[in-house]
């Protein structure tokens, strides 16, 4: 089973990501937390990483297709769940062709839709953990003693790109770049709005597009 996740940054795909990884069997996928993961390694590549994503733009395409490709190639299985991937039309190209070549078939675009003030609320109160990039926010989903995270105990902090200044640029070029993305797969979308919705909630109507 093939399945993408998108929506606008902080939607909350992570967390749906977990619950469906939960319980299906679909390898997740997630292109900032690879990038994350190879920023946190002293080299060109994370300094290169670094300085598109604590700007709050996208990582070029040429790079993230390789970087997605080299990492999907670690694992033998034929489900997957993307998170943050596409994002631009020039990678769902790409994607379309590197399920084809590996005679999978892209099954479920499962799109979440949140008014924009909430997103913004979100990504401002959002807290990160380096160690293992679980998240957390302030008020709504906050840690089980403040400050740390619930898995590591470790201090959370606030991801660079998520500091107010950065945010408006990073949903601009998300609206840009990335609403094409869904109509780009059309006909494939399930929207979901997520208004007013409890996580739980949100996942009930995932399971049912699902099926
Ligand atoms: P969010 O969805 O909250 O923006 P992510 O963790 O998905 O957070 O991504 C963090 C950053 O990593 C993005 O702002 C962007 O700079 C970069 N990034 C992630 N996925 C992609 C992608 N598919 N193409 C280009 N850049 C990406
Ligand atoms: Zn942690």
């Amino acid at each position: 089973m093939i399945i993408l996740l998108t929506g606008l940054p902080g939607v909350g795909k992570g967390t749906q990501a977990d619950k469906i990884v939960e319980k299906y069997n679909v390898k997740h996928l997630a292109t900032g937390n690879i990038f994350r993961t190879l920023m946190s390694q002293k080299s060109d590549l994370a300094n290169e990483l670094n300085s598109y994503i604590s700007q709050g733009n996208l990582v070029p395409d040429e790079l993230t297709i390789k970087i997605l490709s080299e990492e999907m190639s670690k694992y033998d299985v034929e489900g997957f769940l993307f998170d943050g991937f596409p994002r631009t039309v020039k990678q769902a190209e790409f994607l379309d062709e590197l399920l084809k070549e590996k005679g999978l078939n892209l099954d479920y675009v499962i799109n979440l839709e949140l008014d924009e003030e909430i997103i913004k609320d979100r990504l401002v109160n959002r807290l990160f953990c380096p160690c293992c990039q679980a998240t957390y926010h302030k008020t709504l989903m906050p840690p089980k003693v403040e400050g740390k995270c619930d898995k590591c105990g470790i201090d959370l902090v606030q991801r660079e790109d998520d500091k107010l200044e950065k945010i408006e640029s990073r949903l601009e070029v998300a609206k840009k770049q990335t609403l094409p993305v869904i109509e780009y797969y059309n006909d494939k979308v399930s929207t979901i709005d997520i208004n007013n919705k409890s996580k739980e909630e949100v996942f009930v109507e995932i399971e049912g597009i699902l099926k």
